[in-house]
């Protein structure tokens, strides 16, 4: 995919990524649209998202972002517009200025994506992060500290620090070249990664105690209530990293995780080690995601909800032993 080429004509492009954001979807939006602001001074380049945590702040151009809800965007279609780290379906509000642009590029890295949703696709399942598509796609005379932030902790958030079997050697050797233009690297992990407020804390410590463990200690779930997290006063936002906290615990293959975001409405994050290709247990779900981290949103309470998505996990716990 040639980045220049696609855009060359356009005089106004779109940049947006999927609802609820994380690292991975601020940084790749971020990074591309420092990449073509550069790339071409003249142009329009705007990006649109759902509020994002302000962790991110420290990228360039956060506080640029059209925020999804608040902000109107202009009324004439974009020339090129971006669906990132995610499938159009997932663009939320964004998903109509996407269908309406006159040239549409989807770059993701999600399994569950299939082809791609675009009049242009980089989709590519085996990689790392939708940051590290996009950095393949900036040359190395146009990286700078800037672009290199973003994608960095785009690539430090969904490899869980370069952890997770996603991580290849090409995700380190990215992360490489980026940290070869001199950002503080340590300190945009710790603050944007590991580093939590203190209402974070509580919940995360709430999601711990309530745990539990199923299907003989093979599998660990728990929840958070809407009521709990009125009274924490969390949100969405705050309830990032609680899975794969819980994931730690020991003998187990999957975690699931689920917060409620309406009345009998559950966000649900599911990971697994090995064993589990959670994707598949999202998708019937109407969700999707990677092999070892998936999520969807269920309906019901939080005994039906797990009833619902045991039988698919077990399914393929049992279908391994036999
Ligand atoms: P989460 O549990 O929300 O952190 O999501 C884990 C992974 O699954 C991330 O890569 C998400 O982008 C992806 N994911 C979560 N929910 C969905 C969904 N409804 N459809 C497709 N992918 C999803
Ligand atoms: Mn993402
Ligand atoms: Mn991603």
């Amino acid at each position: 995919m040639n980045l220049k080429e696609i855009c060359k004509d356009a005089e106004r492009i779109g940049i947006s990524g999927h609802i609820r954001p994380d690292g991975d979807c601020v940084g790749s939006c971020l990074g591309l649209s420092l990449y073509l602001k550069k790339l071409f001074p003249k142009k329009e380049v705007k990006v649109f998202l759902e509020e994002a945590a302000d962790i991110f702040s420290c990228i360039k151009g956060f506080d640029e972002i059209g925020i999804l809800g608040q902000e109107t965007p202009a009324e004439a279609p974009f020339d090129v517009y971006f669906a990132l780290d995610g499938n159009k379906g997932r663009l939320g509000a964004a998903e109509k200025l996407f269908e309406d642009a006159k040239i549409t590029v989807n770059i993701d890295h999600h399994v569950s994506n299939g082809p791609g949703c675009g009049d242009h696709n980089y989709v590519d399942p085996d990689a790392s992060s939708t940051c590290e598509l996009v950095y393949e796609l900036v040359e190395e005379d146009m990286l700078d500290a800037d672009i290199a932030t973003a994608l960095y902790i785009g690539i430090a958030h969904d490899t869980g620090v370069f952890r997770y079997s996603c991580t290849a050697p090409k995700t380190l050797q990215a992360a490489a070249k980026l940290i070869s233009t001199g950002i503080d690297f340590p300190r945009l992990i710790e603050e944007t990664f590991y580093e939590k407020t203190y209402v974070q804390n509580q919940i995360m410590g709430r999601a711990l105690l309530e745990s539990m463990l199923i299907m003989d200690g093979r599998c660990v779930v728990s929840y958070i209530d809407k009521k709990t997290m009125d009274f924490y006063q969390v949100t969405s936002k705050d309830m990032e990293g609680i899975v794969s906290q819980i994931k730690l615990t020991k003998g187990t293959d999957c975690a699931v995780f689920m917060y409620e975001i309406r009345t009998l409405e559950y966000k649900v994050s599911l990971r697994s080690s090995e064993k589990v290709d959670v994707a598949k247990v999202a998708q019937m779900f109407g969700g999707g995601g990677h092999a070892r981290a998936a999520g969807c949103t269920m309906n019901g309470t939080f005994h039906d909800v797990i009833n619902n998505l045991t039988v698919h996990i077990e399914e393929q716990l049992e279908g391994e032993s036999a």
